[in-house]
């Protein structure tokens, strides 16, 4: 196990109990990261698969919308593991309508949740890492922190938001062991993108396939989705001292989305 490259390090994964956020817990895992998960819904079954990896894994329950929720689980990890070394803001919600019907909550929700959340772990992880001189902080972002899509206001504008905070967070601790970059990833099949697929198809009258072929062809030239476990592999090389210098990037992984 000690040949790990991440053992004995503390990874903390907002919203890991899904999607991108479980396959970069279960990558940072493999590589020996004990994890503090989070999240809502198949909490149980999340946390056995990183388990599974021969790791220590501990669960808080925040809701990432809620800044002294976020205060109670750092604190919470550092009571149980001393404190975090890698922290993966991830937790995300999205919500589609055009601007001048964009429900207000979801706008704040949105907001909170994908961007505001971020800036409270960074604020609250951040002076463990500066005394220790090492800290990985990586921020999923998305394509869309780099163009826009019509009917996304909030979550292009808390993506754009997240890939800014990232080069503040990189450019602040430039001199330091502690980096900050972002992902953006293009399509990934998880469960926030099958809820926009139903919707397509429903919308259109056709299949679940055609509904998908019609939602690549629309942005990702490589009408292929990303997977989970390629942007955990992308984790976990940031994660590494080869990337020791790559700061404040924000590093798409997208099909070719925004080449176009
Ligand atoms: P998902 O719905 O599968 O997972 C979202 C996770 O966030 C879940 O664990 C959920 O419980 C958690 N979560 C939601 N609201 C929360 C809250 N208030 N407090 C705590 N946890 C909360 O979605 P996903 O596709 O895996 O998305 C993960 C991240 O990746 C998001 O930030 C999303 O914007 C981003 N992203 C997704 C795609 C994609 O195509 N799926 C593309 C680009 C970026």
């Amino acid at each position: 196990m000690s040949s790990r490259t991440l053992s004995g390090k503390i990874a903390l994964v907002t919203g890991s109990t899904s999607g991108i956020g479980l396959g970069i817990a279960k990558a940072l895992a493999a590589e020996g990261a004990h994890i503090v998960m989070n999240g809502f819904g198949e909490v149980e079954a999340a946390q056995a698969q990183v388990k599974a990896l021969g790791v220590e894994v501990a669960y808080h329950g925040a809701d990432m919308s809620k800044a002294a929720d976020i205060e109670a689980m750092m604190a919470f990890a550092k009571e149980r593991f001393g404190g975090v070394d890698i922290l993966v803001n991830n937790a995300g919600i999205q919500h589609v309508a055009p601007i001048e019907d964009f429900p207000v909550e979801r706008w704040d929700a949105i907001l909170a949740i994908n961007l505001s959340s971020a800036f409270h772990t960074t604020r609250l992880a951040l002076p463990d890492m500066q005394a220790k001189n090492w800290g990985r902080i990586i921020n999923v972002a998305s394509v869309h922190g780099l163009v826009a899509s019509v009917q996304k206001s909030a979550y292009v504008a808390a993506k754009h938001g997240i890939v800014g905070l990232t080069k503040v967070t990189a450019l602040e601790n430039a001199t330091r062991g502690v980096t900050c970059n972002a992902i953006c990833p293009g399509w990934v099949l998880t469960p926030l993108v099958q809820k926009q697929v139903d919707a397509k198809a429903a919308a259109l009258g056709v299949s679940n396939a055609e509904a998908t072929k019609l939602l690549l062809g629309e942005k990702e030239p490589s009408m292929q989705f990303t997977t989970p476990e390629e942007l955990g592999a992308l984790a976990v090389f940031f994660c590494s001292e080869a990337a020791s210098n790559v700061r404040g990037v924000a590093w798409n992984m997208d099909g070719g989305w925004a080449a176009q």
